[in-house]
């Protein structure tokens, strides 16, 4: 079973059972296998491999990574019924190391209108689901679904039966993306000073990104005591998505003078699993994305770029090769400026003088003007110019 500690964080990874739930992002058998084996040389501690009821094609999903996947803990998800339960336990026998995820809602809403039942039915079908998940598994987590809206003592007393019943995690997941960092943090410590065993057990958190809060609350609950976060490559989930690993590892690591906490993650392979998530799954990753994006560590404006070929801390926070990029990237735009210039025709290996330097220069601003992004064949073109005043004859020195 992974252990928390104070100061380690299990990074539970569902890109293949929430993230794969996206609509759109169905993926096949293959393409699962290989994020699969993507998110383990990644070195998540839990991976939860899918929803074995949910169709004969997510069962043998789930059955043959537990035959093929070794290294992380394989889990798969089960409503808190005893059919779903065995079907889990049936998917991950081949497993070396598994854990069956048992979830009940547990809001007024989904207890009226979706389930039909009262709370003490809630407490009662959740404790029996927990006993008949423990018959064949050490390592069974409960989620307590819509937990964010959820009175607090009642989830605190859901809380408290599960783990007399043998839940070993147990998971508050902000289901719908509700919460807020501060609000969610308290829910956190309301447990956690409430009820009676928590410190038995691993405290989890599962937040989504309705608000674009689902990292910020993730980290808040992980201040508050929080030992397990639950996470997708990129971000991807249903409706806006989950808590993206990548953004909420890293910020565990760069700000691990403020959280002083670490995880098992290898964050060298964050892109090569971003780029297997996004061929898999079909959604490409925004430019803008924070940690894998093309863009995290490029950078166009003629001051960043100056201060970046100098010394990257002034406007790096990361280096790009802990997160599995080669190198920052400096982008020759309308917005760059003459130090970036000058760089890239040394790489290029032209030699210009002062005069010369200052024609390619306003020759490139110029041409940035119409073009989003100047390659190296746009540089060979302006020198070509400024040395010949024309294009097409012999510039390189
Ligand atoms: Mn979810």
């Amino acid at each position: 079973m992974p252990e928390a500690s104070s100061d380690r964080v299990i990074v539970f990874d569902t890109t293949l059972r929430d993230g794969e739930q996206a609509p759109g992002a169905s993926m096949d058998l293959e393409q699962k296998l290989r994020v699969a084996r993507a998110l383990t040389a990644l070195g998540v501690d839990v991976l939860e491999a899918g929803f074995p009821a949910a169709s004969p094609g997510d069962y043998e999903a789930v059955a043959a990574l537990a035959r093929y996947i070794e290294g992380p803990t394989l889990c798969a998800l089960a409503r808190a019924h005893s059919d779903d339960i065995d079907r889990v336990t049936e998917s991950l026998r081949p497993a070396q190391r598994k854990r069956c995820h048992v979830f009940l809602a547990t809001s007024p809403i989904h207890r009226q209108f979706k389930l039909g039942l009262s709370t003490d039915e809630v407490v009662r079908r959740a404790v029996d689901a927990i006993r008949h998940a423990r018959e064949s598994f050490e390592d069974v987590e409960y989620s307590a679904e819509d937990a964010a809206r959820t009175e607090p003592d009642f989830l605190c007393e859901v809380v408290e039966s599960v783990i007399e019943a043998g839940a070993t995690t147990v998971n508050i997941p902000d289901t719908v993306g509700y919460a807020i960092p501060s609000q969610f943090a308290g829910l956190i410590m309301h447990l956690r000073r409430r009820v009676r065993g928590i410190e038995r057990i691993v405290l989890s958190v599962h937040c989504h990104d309705d608000l674009g809060l689902a990292v910020a609350n993730t980290l808040a609950a992980v201040e508050a005591g929080a030992r397990q976060v639950e996470c997708t490559v990129n971000g991807i989930g249903e409706r806006a998505g989950n808590c993206s690993l990548e953004e909420v590892v890293m910020a565990l690591r760069t700000r691990a003078d403020h959280f002083h906490l670490r995880t098992g993650i290898r964050t060298q392979e964050l892109c090569a699993a971003s780029r297997a998530v996004a061929k898999g799954s079909g959604f490409v990753v925004a430019r803008n994305k924070a940690v894998v994006g093309q863009n995290a560590f490029a950078h166009e404006a003629g001051i960043h770029q100056h201060g970046v070929l100098s010394n990257a801390l002034t406007y790096e926070i990361m280096r790009p090769e802990d997160v599995g990029f080669e190198s920052s990237q400096l982008v020759l735009g309308k917005h760059s400026g003459r130090h970036l210039l000058r760089y890239r025709l040394e790489q290029l290996g032209y030699r210009l003088d002062d005069a010369q330097f200052e024609r390619a220069f306003v020759e490139v601003k110029r041409l940035a003007d119409h073009k989003k992004e100047l390659h190296d064949g746009d540089v060979a073109a302006v020198v070509d110019v400024v040395l010949h005043g024309a294009a097409g004859s012999e510039a390189r020195t």
